[in-house]
């Protein structure tokens, strides 16, 4: 699971979206949107699935850690 995440189109940085979802769920939800309010300018954004991702932290953390060689 982590959270849906969508970018504010008023300054282009990464919001939440308060959803949380797993990632083979999230990419079968073709026709998904929302509306989301947003943290940074305090206005509600209209988005689309096909803009948002999922952040799941955890599992890009141990990837990367695992990735690199001892020596
Ligand atoms: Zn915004």
């Amino acid at each position: 699971m982590g959270m849906i995440m969508v970018n504010c189109p008023q300054t282009g940085r990464a919001i939440p979206t308060g959803i949380k979802s797993d990632r083979e769920t999230f990419l079968r939800s073709i026709v998904f949107f929302g509306n989301t309010r947003c943290p940074i300018c305090e206005a509600n954004h209209n988005w689309f699935a096909r803009e948002a991702w999922v952040d799941e932290p955890f599992v890009r953390t141990s990837d990367v850690l695992g990735a690199i060689p001892s020596c």
